[in-house]
């Protein structure tokens, strides 16, 4: 009997095969998912947990509280992140709505932001499909931000239990953030100090997509109110005594929009007037414009004085006074960290888009249908990491930008939406509200807890991330754009709140 031997030289072409295919992926073992990540995810998936946490969603969604007026929204996320164990201090950096959970000590501190105030006029009923308001004109969460502390809290209680089942090292911190439609609550949480110590910051916000991105992203903006003193006079016995704050404002407006034409097409400008004059036959002696001027985080200053010149123009013109200009807040462009932003794309891919019923689908195409959207209804997948485009075009600003010039940031973007709906328009506000938006924060609360987890028990990942800001931070060290001087607005949607607030809420 001949014994059969393979020559030795079959066997090293045979190894060179084998690990050609195994390097394809074609036969590779499949990654075992981390203890840790399962737990979160687990935890997160169980009805109890999707219920508990929808509901306060939907609890926000209909406080509808204004910036720096989300009382009840803050309690009620900072409620939850208390009775599950976390520390909690209020009222920090000069605002009563602001809040910082935390658990566990030492580092690694990862941080995660928590949004929660809604928008001036979008009232809407939820899941209806046509514009109907629960009260006409009040405010409404036409951005989501109802499910963004919300699916914070989610994603920090679940790491938190892991952490205790494995003894995990580090610590999580919920920030709660009020006043992010008014771009005016993190640059003062950062001067007091609040991200001192943390290494990396998971943002989120929701939308209809699940994905991430890296980059600069946006505009910055100062937000500043000019305020006219003028001469009360008899408008129409006595019109040459008077001087009126009005036109010097509607000066200021015309000479803004005549610059307009002269702004980098990527810049951004307008304007609401706070206070007009209360009756034609007195000349208004007082009046207040509130703009938004948004540009790069290079042109901010320029365009901020060029603006001032308008108002002054407006004040000299009319033999009125302008005030001191008063700063709500000024805030960066986002700059977002790329190793950052592929963990967290790892995840979103890991969690996957949640499967929408019939109910679901049949509401989203009703939606599409009313505002003459492509009638596609939910999505189904999830969306390619996206780097920074290749025009940039400018838009919408945060004061997360402020956050990621501080520590490496990105922002993991979760689902709920229909395609198609408007941003800030009663149509977002009939979305974030029900079964939808449940599942969409929690697939976000996932994305984020499972992100979290890898940077407390990856420490070579979270080098990467520490590695790249740090080289940013060495060429652009951040300096805030907001004054030493500014204080927190908590006045600016005190009224408004008191009007709308009996309304929409009456108990
Ligand atoms: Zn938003």
């Amino acid at each position: 009997m001949t014994k059969r031997t393979i020559p030795a030289r079959a066997v090293l072409v045979a190894a060179i095969f084998l690990m050609m295919v195994r390097a394809a992926g074609a036969t590779a073992p499949k990654v075992k998912m981390p203890k840790e990540k399962k737990l979160v995810l687990d935890l997160l998936a169980a009805p109890e947990t999707i219920e508990k946490y929808g509901k306060i969603s939907d609890a926000i969604w209909s406080y509808a509280e204004l910036g720096l007026q989300e009382f009840k929204s803050s309690k009620l996320l900072a409620d939850t992140l208390e009775g599950a164990g976390f520390k909690v201090e209020r009222g920090l950096a000069g605002m009563p709505t602001c809040f910082l959970a935390t658990y566990g000590e030492g580092s690694p501190v990862i941080g995660l932001l928590g949004e929660f105030d809604a928008l001036p006029m979008l009232s809407q009923k939820g899941r209806v499909a046509k514009k109907e308001p629960v009260v006409e004109g009040a405010p409404g969460h036409g951005c989501g931000h109802n499910m963004m502390g919300t699916a914070a809290a989610a994603a920090a209680i679940a790491v938190k239990e892991a952490m205790v089942k494995f003894s995990l090292k580090g610590t999580i911190k919920v920030f709660g953030s009020p006043a992010e439609e008014i771009v005016a609550s993190r640059p003062y949480m950062i001067r007091a100090g609040l991200f001192k110590d943390v290494d990396a910051v998971i943002d989120n916000h929701a939308g209809d997509g699940f994905g991430t991105g890296y980059g600069t992203d946006g505009n910055s903006i100062s937000s500043a109110i000019f305020t006219f003193k003028g001469k009360t006079a008899h408008s129409a016995g006595e019109p040459w005594v008077g001087r009126s704050a009005l036109d010097a404002v509607e000066i200021m407006d015309v000479a803004a929009n005549f610059l307009r034409e002269h702004l980098p097409l990527h810049h951004r400008l307008h304007y609401v007037i706070l206070e007009g004059g209360e009756a034609p036959n007195v000349v208004p002696d007082r009046a207040s414009v509130w703009y938004y001027i948004r540009s790069t985080d290079e042109g901010l200053a320029d365009m901020f004085e060029r603006v001032v010149n308008c108002a002054r123009a407006g004040a000299l013109a009319t033999g009125t006074e302008l005030e001191p200009v008063r700063i709500i807040s000024a805030v960066h462009q986002s700059h977002s960290n790329k190793a950052a932003a592929e963990i967290f794309q790892n995840n979103i891919e890991l969690v996957g888009m949640p499967s929408w019923t019939d109910e679901e689908q049949t509401f989203a195409k009703a939606l599409q249908k009313e505002l003459k959207a492509e009638e596609k209804g939910m999505p189904s997948q999830v969306e390619k990491l996206k780097g920074p485009g290749e025009i940039f075009v400018g838009g919408g600003s945060t004061d997360v930008g402020d956050v990621t010039l501080i520590a490496p940031t990105a922002t993991i973007d979760f689902p709920g939406g229909v395609p198609g709906t408007i941003g800030h328009h009663w149509s977002a506000v009939a979305c974030f509200y029900g079964s939808a938006a449940w599942k969409g924060l929690i697939a976000g609360a996932k994305a984020i807890a499972a992100s979290a987890i890898d940077l407390l028990t990856r420490p070579e990942e979270l080098k990467k991330l520490r590695a790249e800001f740090e080289e940013m931070a060495k060429k652009t060290p951040y300096k805030p754009f907001l004054p030493a001087d500014s204080q927190p607005p908590t006045d600016l949607n005190e009224q408004l709140m008191r009007r709308w607030r009996p309304l929409i809420d009456p108990y």
